[in-house]
């Protein structure tokens, strides 16, 4: 990877959270060089969490979501401008208006895009949710709704589904999982999440799929037939079936795209790598967008959460400056969180299945509790509801390789 001293132009190519957070540390870390921010936004980058939450419920504005930056950070911003393809050769990116712009140093923070329903396109009642305007459009088409179907029982349809319920919207999740929310954090607790939604007046159909839509002759949906024969008449549709990385621009430049999803693959501490497998001197990655080599962890790993692309995107800026400590790898543990119902959700670890869930506090009864997932006894993963304090304490015992025992040592 190039030296400090021969960056003399950066330019980051995805203007959200973790270009955002990636740009922010490399003028910290003293970069003083030409900086470049291309965002296909017109937006200055925003925080997303408050789109499915306090934006689509109308109780925040906008302008409360902008992602914080220094009053003196410097950069030419490239909003409303899209990259449309990377020459390794020249080392440069192409834009949409005709435009291109050399780096030295490159940072590929470019996010993912929601997976369509196919059949759904032009259909005027579907929405997906990943920006600003499609929160106000959903937030506008669901106040006079009567009835909403959410496609997908994930994090979008759950928090979805949690913020219209409140404001007494009648909603419907349809997955063909059997648990809520179950891809992330298995069967065991889709019960207690299954519980917290109906228990507010949400309908469930897990374990089922849509099959085919109706519409009306001008171009909305008006009823879902599902697998198991039935109906449901609906006026708003919003589908959650997870995203898809946004590397459509690096197709063909000799950037190694997984072939499952298509995300940028790089190496532990988040330099990217090339076909031929040898990391690509000055380009990082980070964020959504990213996969890498987990060092704590030994395998391949993507996150889609708010906590990685803030932590990705300051490591990477961090490998791409070359400072020291940073091609040791970037180790941080998984986090998330999810606010449903006045619930506080967290999850930290990497779940797979098969491992051993054991509720450690509290009960699903009384809506608190935390849970530890673990392989051969080593922690791998902890949930927790209304546990924000032992989450944090839980995060370091999986960074260590504790056991489980160590769970209980640590709180005696
Ligand atoms: P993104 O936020 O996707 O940003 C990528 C940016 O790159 C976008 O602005 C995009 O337009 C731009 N771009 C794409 N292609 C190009 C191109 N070719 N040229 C130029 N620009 C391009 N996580 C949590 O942990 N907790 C939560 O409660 C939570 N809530 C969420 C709620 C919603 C509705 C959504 C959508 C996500 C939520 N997340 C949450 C996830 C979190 O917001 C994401 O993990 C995070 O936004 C990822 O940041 P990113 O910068 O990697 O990608
Ligand atoms: P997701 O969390 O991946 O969930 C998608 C769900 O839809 C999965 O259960 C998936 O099941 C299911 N599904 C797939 N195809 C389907 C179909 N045809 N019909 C019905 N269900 C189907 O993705 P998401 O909810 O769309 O969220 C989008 C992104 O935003 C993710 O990156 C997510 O992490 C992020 N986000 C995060 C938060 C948070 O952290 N609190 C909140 C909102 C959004 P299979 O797995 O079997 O395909």
């Amino acid at each position: 990877m190039a030296s400090p001293l021969a960056l003399e132009r950066i330019v980051v190519v995805g203007a959200s959270l973790a270009g955002a957070r990636a740009a922010d540390a490399l003028r910290r870390q003293g970069f003083a060089g030409t900086l470049d921010l291309v965002g296909a936004e017109k937006h200055p980058p925003y925080e997303r969490p408050p789109l499915s939450k306090q934006i689509l419920a109308g109780v925040w504005e906008f302008e409360r979501a902008s992602v914080d930056l220094p009053e003196d950070f410097e950069a030419s911003w490239h909003l409303g401008r899209t990259a449309t393809s990377l020459d390794l050769p020249s080392r440069t990116v192409a834009l949409d208006d005709g435009s291109a712009l050399e780096f030295d140093g490159l940072v590929i923070a470019t996010g993912a895009t929601p997976r369509a329903l196919p059949g759904t396109e032009g259909l005027s009642n579907v929405f997906t949710l990943r920006t600003i305007e499609d929160a106000l459009f959903l937030r506008s088409a669901a106040a006079s709704a009567e009835h909403v179907v959410v496609i997908g029982g994930g994090f979008i349809g759950s928090e979805v589904a949690a913020t219209l319920a409140t404001r007494e919207v009648w909603v419907t999740i349809v997955d063909p999982l059997p648990s809520l929310m179950g891809r992330v954090l298995g069967d065991d607790f889709g019960p207690y999440f299954e519980g917290l939604h109906s228990g507010h007046g949400v309908s469930l159909r897990l374990g089922v799929g849509v099959v085919s839509l109706e519409s009306t002759p001008d171009g909305a949906v008006s009823c879902c037939l599902l697998s198991d024969g039935s109906r449901l008449a609906c006026d708003v549709v919003v589908v959650g079936i997870g995203v898809t990385p946004a590397t459509g621009w690096l197709a063909g430049s000799g950037v190694a795209l997984d072939p499952a999803d298509g995300s940028v693959v790089c190496d532990g501490t988040c330099a990217v790598l090339g076909e031929n497998g040898a990391v690509l001197e000055g380009i990082v990655a980070a964020g959504d967008v990213a996969r890498w080599d987990h060092p704590l962890f030994g395998r391949p790993v993507r996150v889609e959460h708010w906590e990685n692309a803030v932590a990705m995107g300051e490591a990477a800026a961090l490998r791409l400056m070359a400072v020291p400590g940073a091609e040791t790898g970037y180790l941080d543990v998984p986090l998330f969180w999810s606010d449903q119902f006045g619930k506080k959700i967290q999850f930290v670890g990497l779940r797979s299945p098969g491992d051993e869930v054991l509720l450690v506090e509290g009960s699903t009864e009384e809506g608190k509790f935390l849970a530890v997932y673990s392989r051969d006894r080593v922690l791998t993963g902890a949930l927790g509801v209304g546990r924000p304090a032992r989450i944090i304490a839980l995060r370091n015992l999986i960074a260590e390789r504790a056991t489980v025992e160590a769970v209980y040592s640590e709180r005696s």
